[in-house]
């Protein structure tokens, strides 16, 4: 295998006396997609925050890209500056058209000129059907528009890896679907990413690897065919029939 974007080995977070992740490894292959699945409060958006900085971890390694990211002399900024990150919620700045929006960061971050960043955005902005949307502003958009935005915005910045957290949760039912078209069409071009879904039919299309955590454990990993066709654990096989 081609060495990992991402590498965790034996990650542990504890908040307070509450161990939120426990002795977690994770590869993620380049090129692949990776889907975290499990009940609330099993740690997925954990996970997600110790791989981008934004929680230190108290045990274990973390590496992007050959890089050790959990060495205190790593500077936080320059590894974030490398990862895309979509929430939940859109979070988009509603005082900034859409444009502003997506070519903020690799202005004011990456130090890119305004007419290369907005050139990438416009392209970006087409490729995931949103031309004609750039002077728009947040609230103009629709819940799922305004999702595909803050896709485009992490990807303005060329990252490594994408990590997305429960992207659709806060979408209505009928523009969930055209999110997931553009995870899909990412998937195809190549994009690393690690997911966290509850979409379970969406999850099980486009994963490479599945992990399903519980308690802060792995407690069974494997391809889509494995841990959805047949599950081993039966802590899998109940929550994966309460789910679907
Ligand atoms: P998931 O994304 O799978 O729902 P989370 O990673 O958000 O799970 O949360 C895992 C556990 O960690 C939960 O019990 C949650 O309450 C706890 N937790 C998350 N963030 C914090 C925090 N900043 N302080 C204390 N507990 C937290
Ligand atoms: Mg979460």
């Amino acid at each position: 295998m081609s060495s990992p974007v991402l590498r965790l080995e034996s990650v542990r977070k504890v908040f307070g006396t509450h161990v939120v992740l426990d002795d977690v490894d994770l590869d993620v292959a380049p090129h692949t997609v990776t889907v975290l699945i499990g009940a609330s409060g099993s740690g997925k958006s954990t996970l997600l925050r110790c791989a981008n900085l934004l929680e230190t971890v108290d045990d274990g390694a973390i590496w992007l890209d050959g890089q050790e990211i959990t060495d205190p002399r790593v500077d936080a900024d320059d590894v974030r500056k490398q990862i895309g990150v979509v929430f939940q919620a859109y979070n988009l700045f509603p005082h900034l058209s859409v444009l502003d929006n997506i070519t903020l960061a690799p202005r004011r971050v990456h130090g890119v000129s305004r007419r290369v960043a907005e050139d990438r955005a416009r392209a970006l902005l087409d490729r995931l059907g949103l031309a004609g949307k750039a002077d728009d502003y947040p609230d103009r958009l629709s819940g799922g528009q305004q999702q595909r935005v803050a896709i485009v915005r992490a990807l303005a910045t060329d990252p490594k890896l994408l990590l997305l957290d429960e992207i659709t949760a806060a979408l209505d039912p009928e523009l969930v679907g055209e999110v997931l078209e553009v995870v899909r069409g990412l998937k195809d071009d190549g994009m690393t990413m690690v997911i966290a879904t509850h979409e379970m039919g969406f999850a099980r299309e486009v994963a490479d690897q599945v992990c399903f955590l519980a308690d802060g454990r792995v407690h069974e990993r494997g391809t889509s065919a494995e841990v959805f066709g047949s599950p081993q654990q039966e802590r899998t096989k109940t929550f994966l029939r309460r789910i679907t």
